[in-house]
């Protein structure tokens, strides 16, 4: 039996891995915010004493295995720790932390739409943009455990084609400006309308005024999407990817990941005849499915 966790700023998930490889959430408790003794009593909490079971953890944040160090703005207990070694200290039982990106990489591409594909670039759209590159079944992370990480660096140009010009730059929350991340997560759809329409929605109300024909959204939506897609187009290039799940809040979004898959085939330089973007089957749950493949394979 594998102990797994879904670790983000909000909450700490907890479920234990089944012999069928699911995951099903069994208890959700708030992350205690900057107190690590606090913190450790949360995830202690869930564990039952009579057992010494592995943990196996997805976190979000980046974790470098090579140094053992964790980056994570949203747990200022955790940030900047040896959080595998502390951690696995505290709770006197072995622990494996995986990026929660990663960790939805791992589920789609052994449980999902990746399964029987050799490249599987997982994508996260969210209130940020992430991703996570698993290769004929194996995570890749490279130094600082990043790789797959597509949304930082100054990479969109605000007068992209034209449709945004003048538009002032893009700060990202990395202290770069224009990354793909300022402008292609939820938060961007939404600074791009403000921008466009000088108007305030949430993504949820631009996509739906898109759906309904209406001409300001639609113009936002056109605009997101275009800068999107040659982002992706570059790094679909980059991965060789066989098929680009999408999880976060805008992976429910069908029209949209739709339109994002259209606009980048149209600009990759390989030919997809078939869906390449498409919405992750463990788009909610890829935090634990993940953490329990990550476990299974660093445990057995
Ligand atoms: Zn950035």
């Amino acid at each position: 039996m594998i102990d797994c966790f879904d670790i983000g700023g909000t909450y700490i998930r907890h479920g234990r891995l089944k012999p069928d490889g699911t995951v099903a959430e069994e208890a959700r408790i708030k992350t205690p915010s900057g107190d690590w003794p606090a913190f450790v009593a949360a995830v202690k909490s869930c564990l039952q004493a009579s057992d010494a079971c592995p943990v196996s953890i997805s976190l979000a944040g980046a974790y470098d295995r090579r140094t053992g160090l964790a980056r994570v703005a949203n747990i200022p207990s955790l940030n900047g720790l040896r959080a595998e070694d502390e951690l696995a200290a505290a709770l006197q039982r072995p622990v494996r932390i995986t990026n929660d990106a990663d960790c939805f990489a791992l589920a789609e591409a052994l449980q999902g739409t990746g399964r029987g594909k050799g490249n599987v670039f997982a994508i996260i759209l969210g209130s940020g943009v992430g991703g996570g590159l698993v290769i004929d079944g194996k995570l890749v992370t490279g130094p600082g455990g990043i790789a797959g990480e597509w949304g930082h660096g100054p990479v969109v140009d605000p007068t992209a084609g034209g449709t945004i010009e003048g538009l002032p730059p893009f700060p990202c929350g990395c202290g770069l400006t224009n990354c793909v991340d300022a402008a292609g997560s939820a938060r961007g759809l939404k600074r791009i309308h403000t921008l466009l329409s000088n108007e305030t929605l949430s993504a949820r109300a631009i996509t739906t005024g898109w759906e309904d024909g209406e001409q300001k959204t639609s113009r936002t939506v056109e605009v997101y999407a275009t800068l999107l897609s040659r982002a992706l187009a570059m790094a679909v290039n980059l991965t060789g990817a066989d098929i680009v799940p999408v999880g976060g809040g805008l992976s429910n979004e069908a029209r949209l990941i739709a339109l994002i898959d259209e606009k980048t085939r149209a600009l990759a330089l390989a030919r997809y005849t078939e869906p390449l973007v498409v919405p992750g089957k463990h788009a909610r749950e890829g935090g634990l499915v993940g953490a329990g493949i990550a476990g299974r394979l660093a445990f057995g």
